[in-house]
């Protein structure tokens, strides 16, 4: 295994790198992709097949050792199957994060790349409210895919964006699904991008979704379950339920002391940190030949110690003067 070479100014060594694969969706959910889409750049803008490939392998030399695919719609990507089959082959744990729309194409393709855990997004199990938050008329599709995936024998995480007025109602409902099903549902607090209209009222905090939690569940049936290494979710597990639930709170509650993450965009930005706004560009350097190492490593050692420098989220934290990509340009 390569020497972890990515530690930054506060001692955090970064091993582990999220890949955006696209820009592009095939869903519009509103809290990711601004109403009217993203705009469609110049297709040589964005990381081959194979430069993904190439930079990924360099990570790797740096002491990466798990790689996660996302985008946008990862699956979308041209020639998703060998890329993810290519970064398979790297030394890296992998895994990727999916809307679940394409996923029964891509069964092959997961066992050969040695998936084992598929993280999949669905926001409600109303499926009108879905379509609504979607804006696309997937559910149906999904909800297949998830169960696809579970008969075969893939560890199934499901992201819940929590959000007032919108899902709040189905905390419960999530976590039944837990009962017979060995899913890992974890709720995610609404956080703040470009064009999505985040403010702290319909933010459902990590105190709330568990105010919530004690209000259908008897407290002496929720177990507080172990974290895994450098894991973002608080997990719990109701007693007596296959699964389990958690809960990733980066607004309320930021993990940063514990970081251990990079994020490459889909046209070959560093961004050492998701509320931060500075970029480092490492395709334009790898395509002319340059040896992006270094490049790679003052990017981690420019690193914010917390939320990317924003001084604090406090109630007067207004995201609408604050500029940061749309997550689905950033890579969630
Ligand atoms: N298309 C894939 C999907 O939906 O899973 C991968 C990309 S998506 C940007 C990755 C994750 O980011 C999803 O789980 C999504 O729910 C989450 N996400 C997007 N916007 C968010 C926001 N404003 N706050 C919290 N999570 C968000
Ligand atoms: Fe697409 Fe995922 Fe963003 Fe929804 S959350 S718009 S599925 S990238």
């Amino acid at each position: 295994m390569a020497k972890a070479q990515l530690v930054d100014k506060f001692g955090r060594v970064h091993d582990y790198l999220r890949i955006s694969l696209t820009e592009r969706c095939n869903l519009r959910c509103f809290y990711c992709m601004p109403e009217c889409g993203i705009e469609l750049r110049d297709k040589n803008i964005f990381m081959t097949e194979e430069e993904t490939l190439a930079i990924a392998t360099i990570f790797t030399e740096l002491g990466v050792n798990k790689i996660r695919l996302t985008g946008g719609e990862p699956l979308i990507k041209k020639n998703a199957k060998d890329l993810i089959e290519g970064i398979g082959q790297l030394p890296v744990k992998l895994a990727i994060t999916s809307n679940g729309v394409l996923v029964d194409r891509f069964v092959d393709t997961f066992k050969k790349a040695n998936l084992k855990t598929i993280n999949i997004s669905i926001d409600s199990i109303d499926k009108f409210k879905f379509n609504e938050i979607t804006r696309r008329d997937y559910y149906d599709r999904i909800v297949n895919n998830i169960e696809l995936l579970l008969m075969e024998g893939f560890r199934v995480k499901l992201n819940v964006v929590a959000i007032r007025g919108v899902n709040d109602s189905e905390i419960a409902a999530f976590i039944n699904l837990t009962q017979y099903h060995d899913l890992a549902v974890r709720f995610i607090e609404f956080m703040p991008f470009d064009g999505n209209k985040w403010n702290w009222d319909k933010m459902l905090s990590y105190k709330e979704i568990m105010n919530d939690v004690d209000g259908h569940f008897k407290p002496e049936n929720v177990e507080r379950i172990a974290d895994e290494p450098n894991d973002t979710s608080k997990n719990y597990r109701i007693k007596g339920y296959i699964g389990s639930f958690g809960v990733i709170s980066p607004v309320s509650n930021p993990f940063c002391e514990s970081c251990n993450r990079i994020r490459l965009t889909a046209d070959g930005k560093i961004k050492n940190c998701l509320f931060g706004q500075e970029e480092f560009d490492i395709l334009t350097p790898f395509r002319r030949g340059e040896d992006i190492k270094p490049l790679i490593v003052d990017a981690i050692q420019a690193k914010h110690e917390s939320r990317g420098g924003i001084k604090s989220l406090d109630h007067k934290f207004d995201s609408e003067s604050w500029k940061n990509r749309s997550m689905t340009t950033i890579g969630g």
